[in-house]
């Protein structure tokens, strides 16, 4: 029987879309350093922030950390500004860094005192580029409008945005208080994590709106309600995202250390980014003994490139290897190969534009190894045991030549380097 006639136009029967992030209309706002501008929301990619954890009143401490951050890829550093001895050393970090090339926008993050300190310390104010305010410690009863606009007359006085930054933790009491009494007048009352959801999204609304009434730009005012639960996490943005059009600060705030801090960043975020939720991130994680704060920047990285939605580095596709590979070659090669390319990728970024798009595949044996390799741009399918003691090498998608012998992570790293030379070195040429 002849096939039955499809118009190409029409028919989507069986038609599998495929998934992308949804985009949300936002403001954007501009966080600035010298001739730096960062855009956040609009249709700015994603940014990537992170918090220095060492003590403002080093300076040259706090500077080095900031630069490690900006290096490994974090747009905007905050440092805790809590002291007189912290705002007084705010401006000395950013002429270090001025002297050290890094124009990273700073953000001063304040609590309790941030009326004063923004109000003594014009030169730590000036410094800036950003403050975050948290409306849940800025003072109570009619103390708490009065340097809450105290703040925000600092932040245009200086023509600095803002974030309001509400986090769980320190939710204010009085407005919490105010909803729970609200709540228990309902003929059904709601349960208490709702009340809670609904004070972190009005405490961060009523504060935004309450410095635009003060004159603020509205384009110059972000919003962050940080909780530490996945799922609570997304209700409270979900809500945020459909109740106003402010750039979102998005995070999990006290994600937790190693592992765990990471998946549970990875899922809370990847979630709302899905929905096209969240304009800059911040992944929270307590660093390991000896670990690097630049960990954190690694995964919000990594995270903003697992979706699609940036792409940083390289990616080096792996397989996980199983018994058909027993020795550990394949391991090692991977780690060669991934550790070469981000360390190239400093100077890489600027030689070669465009080589943080490229795909690599190390495979471990014949299975999967020729077929992924024919996906990436570059791709070597390594023998698994009991497989001739060769490596065919695919190169976009056709296979090139076959390594053999002792040197075969050497001479597939000068292929890679040959390869980028040709395809993104002449990029640089052309313009
Ligand atoms: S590609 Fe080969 S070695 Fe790697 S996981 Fe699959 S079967 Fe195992």
């Amino acid at each position: 029987m002849a096939p039955e006639k499809q118009d190409p136009q029409t028919d989507t029967a069986g038609l599998i879309e495929a998934a992308q992030p949804a985009a949300r209309c936002s403001r954007q706002a501009r966080v600035s350093w010298g001739s730096r501008v960062v855009t956040i929301g609009g249709d700015a990619p994603v940014r990537v922030q992170s918090m220095t954890n060492t003590d403002t009143v080093d300076v040259i401490e706090t500077a080095i950390q900031v630069k490690e951050l900006a290096i490994a890829g974090s747009e905007l550093v905050r440092i805790t500004v809590n002291t007189p001895e912290a705002a007084q050393a705010v401006p000395a970090i950013r002429e270090q860094l001025d002297r050290m090339g890094i124009d990273v926008p700073l953000i001063g993050d304040f609590h309790y005192n941030g009326h004063r300190l923004l109000t003594e310390f014009p030169d730590c104010a000036a410094a800036l580029s950003k403050y975050r305010i948290n409306p849940g410690n800025v003072g109570k009863g009619d103390k708490r409008d009065r340097q809450f606009a105290q703040m925000i007359e600092a932040a245009m006085r200086h023509g600095k945005p803002v974030r309001i930054g509400v986090n769980w933790g320190s939710l204010d009491q009085e407005l919490l208080a105010a909803l729970m009494d609200e709540n228990a007048r309902r003929a059904t009352p709601w349960d208490a994590k709702q009340v809670m959801y609904q004070a972190l999204v009005s405490s961060a609304i009523q504060s935004a709106e309450y410095a635009r009434e003060l004159g603020m730009d509205p384009n110059q005012v972000l919003i962050s309600c940080k909780v530490s639960g996945v799922q609570d996490l997304v209700s409270v943005y979900r809500e945020l995202a459909r109740r106003c059009d402010y750039p979102l600060h998005l995070g999990l705030t006290e994600a937790g250390m190693g592992t765990k801090g990471t998946v549970a960043s990875t899922a809370a975020l990847s979630l709302l980014l899905q929905e096209g939720i969240g304009d800059t991130i911040r992944v929270s994680l307590t660093p390991q003994p000896g670990e690097s704060r630049t960990q954190e920047v690694v995964v919000a990285l990594e995270i903003l490139q697992a979706l699609g939605l940036r792409a940083f580095n390289p990616s080096v596709t792996a397989c996980p290897g199983c018994g058909r590979t027993t020795s550990t070659t394949f391991q090692e090669l991977a780690k060669q190969i991934d550790d070469f390319l981000r360390a190239q990728m400093p100077v890489w970024r600027a030689r070669y534009p465009g080589v943080e798009n490229m795909k690599l595949a190390v495979m471990g044996c014949i299975v999967n190894g020729p077929g992924e390799s024919k996906h990436a741009d570059i791709g070597i399918s390594l023998p698994g045991t009991g497989e001739a003691p060769a490596a065919p090498v695919f190169i976009d998608g056709e296979k090139a030549m076959t390594l053999r012998g002792e040197g075969i992570a050497r001479d597939f790293q000068k292929i890679v380097e040959d390869y980028i030379e040709r395809r993104f070195g002449a990029a640089t040429a052309a313009h």
